[in-house]
C-alpha cells in the first residue's frame, strides 16, 4: 500500500513541474500585485485610509452579487460582526455543523453565544438539512415565534451553514427551515468565493455572509475577510462598527457605543483588487486540476475524487479525496504523501472534539465521526503555465 501512494504523491509532484515540496495551496502573485502594493508604499496610503478599500468592496459586491461588501481584518472578524448584526445575543445558540474550521464556532463564542453542532451530509460536507429538521423536531419548541432548545432553555437564533472546501451546501431546504423556525441564516462562505448555488453566487443567500481572504483561500489579501448582504442599513451598521463606531466629523474624536478596529488596510485591500480581476483564471485552472485528479484516481480502488453537488458550482478551492478505509489506512496515506513531499492534511478535528466545545449542545453526529477516517485534503493551488493548455 505504500509502494501505491509512492506513485501517486509522484503523480501529483509531477503536476507541479517536480517540486520537492508542493503545499496543499499557496498564493499566486504576478506584476499586478507589484504595482498596487508598490502604489501604496510609494503614496503612503497603506493602513486605514486609501482608495483600494473602497475600490475592494465594489469589486467584491459586484463579483459576489450582493448590494454591499465590507472589507475587514479577517474571516473571523467577518463572521463576528456577520452574527453581531444578525441579532445573535449571549446566551443564544447558533446551529453550525460540527465539521467546520474552528472561527465558526470561535466567532459564535465571542458573543458569549452557544454553538449547537449538527452532521453534515455526504453529498457536500455540509450542514445536513435532512438531519437538522430531524434534531430540531427532537429538541425544539416554540415559544411565541421563538425557537428554543428545550433541554438547556434557551433561544436558538440563527443557522450557520458553510460551504466546505468551496463545494455549496443545498441551502433551498436551509432557507425553508429558517422560515419555517423563525431562524437567522448567516452563511460561512470564507471558503466559497467563487461558488454558486442553483447559479446564484454563495454567501448572499442569508440576512448576512462571511468570506476570508486568508492566505491559503481561493485569493488572499495577506489576511483579510468581507462581510456580504443586501440590507442597507445592515451594511452601514456593519461598517460603523467595525471602523472603531466613530461619529463622522472633521476633527472630533466621538464614538457612539463599543466599536471594532477590523477595518482591512489599505495595502491589504491593494492585493486583493489584484486578485480578484483573476478569479477565472483560477476558477479554471482549478477546474482543469479537477479534471487532471479524476483521471489520477479513477485507477485506484477504494479511492474517490470529491466533487461538486448537481444543485451547484463548486469553486474546488481544496482538493479532496475519500477513501475507503476497508482499503487504506488514513494515517498511512497522510505519512506517505507528506514525507514524500505532496503535502495531505485530514479534515478538522470536530468541534465536538474541541476541548472548548466539548460541552456545547450536539445532535447525532454519525457521518463525521465516519469521515475523519476518510477525507484526505492534497495540494490544489491553480496551475500556470503547461498543465493549464
Ligand atoms: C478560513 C476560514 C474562516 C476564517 O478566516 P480567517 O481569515 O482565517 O480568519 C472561517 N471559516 C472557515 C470555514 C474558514 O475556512
Amino acid at each position: 500500500m505504500s509502494k501505491q501512494w509512492q506513485e501517486i504523491a509522484r503523480n501529483i509532484k509531477q503536476i507541479y513541474d517536480n517540486k520537492d515540496f508542493v503545499p496543499l495551496h499557496e498564493p499566486t502573485f504576478d506584476e499586478k500585485e507589484v504595482e498596487f502594493v508598490t502604489d501604496c508604499i510609494q503614496t503612503g496610503w497603506v493602513s486605514s485610509v486609501g482608495k483600494y478599500v473602497d475600490e475592494f468592496e465594489k469589486r467584491l459586491a459586484e463579483y459576489t452579487g450582493v448590494k454591499r461588501a465590507i472589507a475587514v481584518v479577517n474571516g473571523t472578524a467577518a463572521l463576528h460582526i456577520a452574527l453581531k448584526i444578525a441579532g445573535v445575543q449571549a446566551n443564544d445558540e447558533v446551529f453550525m455543523p460540527a465539521l467546520t474550521f474552528v472561527a465558526t464556532a470561535n466567532a459564535t463564542a465571542y458573543l458569549n453565544a452557544i454553538p449547537h453542532f449538527v452532521d453534515v451530509s455526504e453529498q457536500t460536507l455540509g450542514l445536513d438539512p435532512v438531519k437538522l429538521e430531524e434534531h430540531i423536531r427532537d429538541i425544539g419548541e416554540m415559544k411565541s415565534g421563538q425557537l428554543f432548545n428545550k433541554k438547556t432553555n434557551r433561544p436558538i437564533r440563527a443557522v450557520v451553514p458553510m460551504h466546505t472546501f468551496g463545494h455549496p451546501v443545498d441551502l433551498d431546504p436551509l432557507i425553508d427551515l429558517c422560515e419555517q423556525y423563525n431562524l437567522v441564516l448567516v452563511e460561512d462562505a470564507a471558503e466559497s468565493l467563487g461558488s454558486y448555488y442553483k447559479g446564484k453566487h454563495t454567501g448572499g443567500f442569508g440576512l448576512v455572509g462571511a468570506i476570508s481572504f486568508n492566505g491559503n483561500k481561493i485569493i488572499t489579501t495577506g489576511g483579510g475577510g468581507a462581510i456580504l448582504t443586501n440590507d442597507e442599513k445592515l451594511a452601514d451598521y456593519a461598517k460603523h462598527i467595525t471602523t472603531t463606531a466613530k461619529i463622522p466629523h472633521p476633527w472630533e474624536y466621538r464614538h457612539d457605543e463599543i466599536g471594532y478596529n477590523y477595518r482591512m488596510p489599505n495595502i491589504n485591500a491593494a492585493l486583493g483588487c489584484a486578485q480578484i480581476e483573476k478569479m477565472d483564471d483560477f476558477l479554471a485552472a482549478k477546474r482543469q486540476l479537477t479534471r487532471i485528479y479524476q483521471k489520477l484516481f479513477e485507477q485506484i480502488e477504494g479511492v474517490k475524487l470529491f466533487t461538486e453537488p448537481t444543485f451547484g458550482a463548486s469553486n474546488y478551492w481544496i482538493q479532496t479525496i475519500i477513501i475507503d478505509p476497508k482499503k487504506h489506512n488514513r494515517d498511512t496515506v497522510l505519512g506517505v504523501l507528506n514525507d514524500e513531499g505532496a503535502m495531505a492534511r485530514p479534515i478538522w478535528t470536530s468541534m465536538h472534539e474541541l476541548i472548548t466545545y466539548m460541552d456545547c449542545p450536539k445532535g447525532d453526529l454519525s457521518l463525521i465521526n465516519e469521515l475523519n477516517k476518510k477525507v484526505i485534503s492534497i495540494p490544489s493551488t491553480p496551475m500556470k503555465g503547461e498543465v493549464l493548455k
